[in-house]
């Protein structure tokens, strides 16, 4: 098959032409987020129909569960008279849909709320403002975060960080070099620069061809969401896949319909991620001395917060076929070869608030 090469690629080519091997984070912010031709920009990628399925997709339950997570929190923030329901990179406005409808247990809850969305894709604004548009609170979208007014805040992001843009590092003898997106034969292909990046510590074992991934843009976003809880009131959850520890190795991929491929192939019409670093991002959101409470697995997570009570609830009046789909969908959020240990849950919290439930200190 000889299909003409998209637009971003021409575009691409055009741009390392003019100006040298471009690194792997802007390649991958301009993979997703161009203006014209990103992924995110054009397209809704969740769903069968669609790239990759994500965990509120899957099940109400999830969306349900950190309903009742932010209800708690609402409790431990002493109930303020207003505040902001932040969700970073909402997708479909699935998961705040489930977590509203749970949240109709706590009437001063959706009386006090504001919500605010984080998100830079048009179609995805619209997929939310379709399904929010019987919210019982106001509904705002912003930019970044920085650009929300300050308050007592509860934030939600659920696999947001790992769609964040990474750099690699490969060792050589020599030392460390920088992995880029050059030329070859007119062609996108993967390279090495010269860097004078100073990697950090845990990077002193490396061997010959080890890579190092850095995520400048997870610890920005880490640093806004820290400063905010510094400042204001308030909890963060953050859900991803990744690693507790900062550690060596390649994890950026590249998914089209559900398959893996290789992360130069039709750029802009293919999700790239990444895994999240949770020691980093703790670090970043902890700089500006908001509290880290260690993530811990998405399984532990679920059923610490009463999954299976959940589900009971839900199967009680449902037929075989919908207990079916029902044990289906918490084994795929929460069994441990599916969802369940690879993804992690981690929450940071304003200094001095007492501990969130399921977290240990
Ligand atoms: N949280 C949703 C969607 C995950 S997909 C779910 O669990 O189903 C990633 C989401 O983050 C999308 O909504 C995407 O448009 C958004 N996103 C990615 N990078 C972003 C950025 N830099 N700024 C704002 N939104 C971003």
């Amino acid at each position: 098959m000889n299909r003409e090469a998209p637009p971003l690629e021409l575009e691409l080519v055009g741009m390392i032409e003019a100006a040298g091997p471009m690194p792997l984070d802007r390649y991958m912010a301009l993979c997703l987020g161009h203006p014209l031709h990103g992924y995110y920009m054009t397209r809704d990628p969740l769903g069968r129909a669609g790239d990759f399925t994500t965990a509120p997709e899957v099940t109400q339950m999830f969306g349900e569960i950190i309903g009742i997570w932010c209800m708690q929190c609402f409790e431990l923030m002493g109930k303020p008279q207003g505040f902001d329901l932040i969700e970073l990179g909402p997708g479909r406005g699935t998961l705040m849909s489930d977590l509203l409808r749970a949240a109709r247990a706590m009437p001063e809850f959706l009386q006090r709320v504001r919500i605010r969305l984080v998100e830079m894709s048009p179609v995805l604004r619209a997929a939310q403002e379709k399904s929010l548009k019987d919210a019982p609170a106001t509904v705002t979208w912003h930019d970044s975060l920085d650009g929300v007014p300050s308050a007592a805040t509860l934030l939600i992001a659920n696999e947001f960080f790992d769609a964040l843009p990474v750099r690699q590092f490969q060792r050589l003898k020599q030392g460390w070099a920088e992995r880029a997106i050059g030329l070859g034969d007119g062609k996108l292909a993967m390279g090495l620069v010269p860097t004078s990046v100073k990697l950090p510590d845990w990077t002193a074992d490396a061997n010959d061809g080890d890579i190092a991934e850095m995520r400048p843009a997870a610890s920005h976003w880490g640093a806004s969401i820290g400063e905010r809880l510094a400042h204001n009131l308030g909890a963060a959850l953050i859900i991803d896949y990744g690693h507790l520890r900062s550690c060596l190795g390649d994890t950026l991929q590249a998914v089209r319909h559900h398959q893996s491929v290789s992360i130069l192939e039709r750029p802009g019409e293919t999700d790239l991620t990444a895994h999240v670093d949770f020691a980093a991002l703790g670090q970043a959101i902890h700089s500006s001395s908001a509290k880290i409470w260690p993530a811990m697995t998405q399984a532990s997570f679920l059923h610490d917060m009463g999954l299976e009570l959940r589900a009971g609830i839900l199967g009680r009046n449902a037929s075989e076929a919908d207990k079916r789909d029902l044990s289906a969908a918490m084994e795929r959020v929460a069994g441990p070869k599916q969802m369940g240990h690879l993804f992690k849950v981690m929450a940071a919290t304003s200094p001095g608030l007492p501990r969130p439930h399921p977290f240990s200190g």
